[in-house]
């Protein structure tokens, strides 16, 4: 669904106007009215922002640790690929903290 060219009318009947705003500690697009200041979130931007933040909480990005080759491979899914903005070719550094492998940008 493409909702970038939607032109959104408030309760208040004020206009709504695209923004960019925090929601979640996320970067996410959104509109805020122009009169009430209601703000909506973009609600295919919210979805994601609401994966990421349950990810972050229960764990649930679980991946597999693979051989490829000599080395050994540990994916990184999608969800923190967007919300850290990882590209292939990107130096980061693993480090280890207690029980925990630390992976650094
Ligand atoms: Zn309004």
């Amino acid at each position: 669904m493409e909702f970038d060219n939607l032109k959104l009318k408030c309760e208040c009947g004020g206009n709504m106007k695209k923004i960019r705003t925090e929601w979640k500690g996320l970067e996410v697009r959104g509109w805020r009215c122009n009169r009430c200041n209601e703000e909506v979130i973009n609600p295919v931007d919210a979805q994601k922002a609401l994966e990421i933040e349950r990810a972050k909480k229960r764990n649930l990005l679980t991946v597999k640790l693979r051989k490829v080759g000599k080395s050994n491979v540990v994916t990184v899914p999608q969800p923190i690929m967007e919300a850290e903005n990882l590209r292939e070719g990107q130096k980061l550094e693993w480090g280890i903290e207690g029980r925990k492998l630390v992976l650094t940008l």
